[in-house]
């Protein structure tokens, strides 16, 4: 969206600010961008002063209300979370998905399924664990393989580097599924002037979002207390929970949350967005009730998708109490509030808003 910067403005502005939120988008794209783990460096300057890295990543000047027009075709009317079509709460009906997924397996029942329908040929996901605490991108070929990728792991993965090599195997009709950054990544290189495979990418599922944790410190913390790569499960339980639950092969430890905060990536406090406001179908959980997951139905790709799966029996659904609603509101305007005065904190200016670009009107809504 800003043209004229490369790799090095990436570097002093982004990497070197400690914004980055491992999303990958830079990674793959040029051989002087490398990721280990989940830190991502320039390791040479390039001298390319237009380049997609800066253009892609999400945390450089990203427009908000230009990206809804791209998208939605129009702004947003609701500023707590973004534009939609419906909200409701939603479960796989195959129980052996709900057993394998975080909450109630609807983004593994989906992804198989919208696979399985050909509606698309390939998927962009995230292994959680494979014997490492550190999660690893993957791309299912096939869609016996989804559950393999169920559940969650609260480390930032860079998974649209694996995205920039399927698309380097010119694979066609692809789908994903990221955290909002990663989304919102993902719809940037859609916009980007410059040429890429991600028009592709026909169907983008997004995770709600709080924030997620640096692999070195997290792994540092653990390690004398577990054995990190036996870990089978995380889980943050809604509040008043206030832990942090983890499932390894030799039993189950929690940790309050108080202690894991420290550990959250620098860049999830100045993150503008919880629910995944640029993607087709958006998925969380709902809070006290087990087994189910929250459903935001953005576009009118993700609502054919999801009409089939009721229709097929895939996925059920039901209205979502509006003290739950409710609530989700509150939680994703707090994460708005808290990012925009962390923003200003830092710049020390209140008009500069660094990656964001918000509207007057929105602006007046959220201060
Ligand atoms: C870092 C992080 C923070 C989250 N914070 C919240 C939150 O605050 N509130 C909330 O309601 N929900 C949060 N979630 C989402 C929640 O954990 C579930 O992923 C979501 O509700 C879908 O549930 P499901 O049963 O359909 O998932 P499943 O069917 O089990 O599918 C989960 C999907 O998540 C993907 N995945 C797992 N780990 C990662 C990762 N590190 N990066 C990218 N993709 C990954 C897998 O590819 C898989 O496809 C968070 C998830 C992550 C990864
Ligand atoms: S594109 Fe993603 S991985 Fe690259 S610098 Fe930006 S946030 Fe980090
Ligand atoms: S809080 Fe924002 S920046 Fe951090 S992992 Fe979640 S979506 Fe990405």
């Amino acid at each position: 969206m800003e043209a004229g910067k490369g790799s090095t403005d990436l570097e002093k502005e982004v990497l070197n600010a400690g914004l980055c939120t491992s999303c990958g988008a830079c990674v793959g794209i040029c051989p002087y961008i490398k990721v280990v783990k989940d830190r991502v460096a320039v390791i040479e300057p390039c001298g390319i002063t237009d380049g997609k890295c800066y253009d892609f990543c999400p945390r450089t000047l990203t427009d908000i209300s230009e990206l809804d027009r791209r998208i939605f075709g129009q702004e947003r009317s609701d500023s707590s979370l973004g534009p939609y079509i419906s909200i409701e709460m939603a479960q796989a009906k195959d129980s052996k998905t709900r057993n394998r997924g975080q909450y109630g397996g609807v983004v593994s029942a989906l992804t198989a399924y919208a696979m399985s329908k050909g509606e698309i040929g390939a998927t962009v996901l995230t292994k959680p664990f494979n014997e490492s605490l550190m999660p690893t991108s993957v791309l299912v070929e096939d869609s016996s393989q989804v559950l393999s990728c169920a559940g969650s792991n609260y480390i930032a993965s860079a998974t649209l580097a694996r995205l920039n090599e399927a698309m380097k195997q010119q694979t066609v009709s692809l789908g994903i599924v990221g955290m909002p950054c990663q989304i919102l990544a993902l719809r940037k290189m859609q916009a980007s002037k410059h040429e890429n495979g991600s028009k592709e990418v026909k169907l983008a599922i997004g995770l709600f979002c709080t924030w997620a944790l640096s692999y070195k410190s997290f792994h540092e913390f653990l390690k004398g207390k577990i054995n990190p790569s036996q870990i089978k499960r995380l889980d943050i339980p809604p509040p008043p929970a206030n832990k942090l639950v983890v499932v390894t092969e030799a039993g189950t430890l929690e940790f309050p949350l108080d202690e894991i905060r420290e550990f959250v990536k620098p860049t999830c406090g100045i993150c503008f967005d919880m629910t995944s406001e640029f993607a087709d179908l958006s998925v969380g959980m709902v809070e006290g009730v087990d087994d189910w997951n929250t459903l935001i139905v953005r576009t009118p790709e993700g609502k054919m998708i999801i009409d089939k799966a009721k229709e097929d029996g895939i996925i059920e659904t039901k209205p979502l109490p509006e003290a739950n609603l409710s609530h989700l509101r509150e939680a994703s305007l707090l994460k708005k509030k808290r990012a925009l005065d962390e923003i200003v904190k830092r710049t020390g200016d209140k008009n500069n808003l660094l990656y964001l670009r918000l509207s007057d009107a929105e602006l007046r809504k959220l201060r």
